[in-house]
């Protein structure tokens, strides 16, 4: 029986885990934690699961990440019955997915849905957390594990005159579950971010007119969609556990890509011409390891921009426009690469029209449309693609403390310090699913959550079998795990760069790279040396002591 089903079967007050959200992570963490035998409840805002998957519904939504990497390992069965329909599945598709990921594995009974964690408190005694959710419910948990989500926060649209506006407004983050007019219509999309880039095809199909408010423009590279042919199928499922093995000895186990790259100068100028081209014409995210050094030499990053601009030019047919499409503000790859279907096709189409912002601003929203410097666009719908609080937006929402009264946020406040990415000082016994620190969104995500989970998992089991009641990182080690996280990413061209990724303290400037970019190879390594070591550099305690 559902727990939703209060009426009948009130929701017990105590777990041993509380899980807060039910997309892929959460999902595989209740999983997880109920075939360890402990009690665990699942916390989720929306009405169903999925996560991103659910909330992002927007017309061309689709995985930039290869299906056939970009699901489940945990079960090979699981792995081997589900036929994914195309290279890169689109979002009804991976919704079904995880739909039948928590009816297989009889999951959807342990999620209390539209229920949201507002309040968790530590408390030493008792070692656990008190938790208040937004429906009033009063629980507690030995463990806080929060699935919630690095890009689950979304940015709300926040322009002047929006609400005078008498036509219609979504955000593509949280688009209707609902039939959305588009046929017909004079449609504006403001922002051209990966979600702006994967929606602005689809809905100039159907758009009577299609306008793009550009605010800067982004690389983008051809998915190159298409069905996955029996044999690759075959050739995938052939040894799971092989397969999985083998894509976490990558660095983001993404299979989209050449394979391993030299530096740009062990090519000659035909052989990185080839190599260019061959990446152009396989698609996908591995134009990001076309050669190993793109991310920290300057000269060769230029090479595969240089090469993805004259690609933009010999698409786009207005140079006007080709060269509005083209971007020099930051290189490429410094900010996520967009991956999609007839983007820059799109702007060939008479029915679209691009507007730099950035040079010709957005004034305001009108009752009819968009104000421009220039210009006044009549516009019926308005889709915002204006992108998330990534990585801590889901954490600040919520009120967390621990026993002094602090908060991750107040913790945090000159950035994220992590443990692994995974614990934070200060915290005992919660848990950050792919948290900053950990390669995370670098990464493919499920895997990513699932190492987080396996890593987890036995921390708990350590704990059982050592009469430990709580855990958190040693500050030391908490400290030496950021220097790590920091020391990876010195040489990032990235760093430099204004992008999600990278923290900034307003008052001296200091930027941190939240992602640790070691690779997701070297990341799984480390954590089976910390878990062998006895989980070297978490503080184990027992309740109502000081030692966690
Ligand atoms: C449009 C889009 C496309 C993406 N494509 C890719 C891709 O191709 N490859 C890739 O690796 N990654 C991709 N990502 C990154 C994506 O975040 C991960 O792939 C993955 O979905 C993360 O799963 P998750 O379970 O960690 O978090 P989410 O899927 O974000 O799930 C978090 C859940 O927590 C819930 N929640 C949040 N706060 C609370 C609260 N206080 N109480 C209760 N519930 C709460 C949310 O409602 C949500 O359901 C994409 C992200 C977006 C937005």
């Amino acid at each position: 029986m559902a727990l939703q089903d209060e009426e009948t079967q009130p929701a017990p007050t105590a777990y041993d885990v509380i899980v807060v959200g039910a997309g892929l992570g959460g999902l595989y963490a209740l999983k997880k934690f109920s075939d360890l035998g402990l009690s665990v409840l699942a916390l989720e805002r929306a009405e169903g699961v999925g996560g991103v998957w659910f909330h992002n519904r927007y017309p061309g939504a689709r995985v930039d990440v290869e299906s056939l990497d970009y699901c489940y390992y945990f079960s090979p069965e699981l792995y081997r019955e589900w036929r994914w329909s195309e290279r890169y599945a689109g979002q009804p598709e991976l919704l079904a997915y995880l739909n039948h990921v928590a009816d297989r594995f009889d999951l959807r009974g342990k999620i209390l849905f539209r229920t949201a964690l507002t309040r968790a408190q530590w408390l030493p005694e008792a070692a656990s957390y008190d938790v208040t959710t937004s429906t009033g419910l009063a629980l507690r948990c030995r463990f806080l594990v929060m699935a919630t989500g690095n890009l689950s926060a979304a940015r709300k649209p926040d322009f002047p005159g929006l609400d005078s506006f008498r036509g219609e407004w979504v955000q593509a983050s949280h688009w209707p579950d609902r039939q959305v007019e588009l046929a017909g219509r004079r449609i504006a999309v403001i922002g051209t971010g990966s979600t702006g880039v994967q929606a602005i095809p689809v809905l100039a199909e159907q758009a009577r007119h299609l306008t793009v408010f550009q605010r800067s423009p982004n690389f983008s590279v051809p998915a190159r969609n298409g069905p996955i042919d029996a044999a690759k199928f075959q050739d995938a499922t052939a040894d799971v556990p092989a397969r999985r093995k083998a894509l976490l000895q990558t660095r983001a186990a993404i299979s989209s890509n050449l394979g391993p790259s030299l530096a740009f100068a062990a090519y000659t100028p035909e052989e990185r011409q080839a190599r260019l081209e061959a990446q152009w014409a396989l698609g996908g995210q591995g134009m990001n390891r076309v050669f190993a050094d793109q991310g920290i030499e300057q000269t060769a990053n230029d090479a595969v921009a240089d090469f993805v601009r004259a690609k933009i030019r010999e698409t786009v047919k207005d140079p006007a426009t080709a060269e509005r499409l083209c971007p020099y503000d930051h290189p490429i790859g410094s900010r996520r690469l967009c991956v999609d279907t007839d983007y820059y096709q799109t702007y060939n189409r008479e029915n679209v029209t691009l507007v730099d912002i950035g040079a010709d601003p957005i004034e305001r929203i009108t009752a009819t449309g968009i104000q421009t410097a220039s210009t006044h666009h009549e516009i019926d719908l308005i889709v915002f693609a204006i992108g998330f609080h990534a990585f801590r937006g889901a954490l600040d929402q919520v009120d967390i403390r621990n026993e002094h009264g602090e908060t991750p946020t107040t913790y945090w406040h000159r950035g994220p310090r992590t443990l692994l990415g995974l614990m934070t000082s200060g915290f005992p016994n919660l848990f950050l699913l792919t948290g900053p620190g950990s390669p995370s969104v670098l990464a493919n995500m499920v895997m990513m959550n699932e190492e987080h989970v396996n890593f987890t998992a036995g921390l708990i089991a350590h704990m059982t079998a050592n009469g430990f009641a709580t855990v958190q990182p040693d500050p030391a080690a908490e400290a030496a795990w950021g220097e790590t996280v920091a020391q990876a990413a010195a040489k990032l061209l990235r760093l430099g760069v204004k992008n999600y990724m990278v923290h900034v303290n307003a008052d001296d400037g200091s930027r941190i790279f939240m992602p640790y970019v070691g690779g997701l190879d070297r990341y799984t390594e480390i954590c089976r040396d910390v878990a062998e070591n006895g989980f070297q550099g978490f503080a184990f305690g027992q309740a109502g002591s000081d030692a966690a």
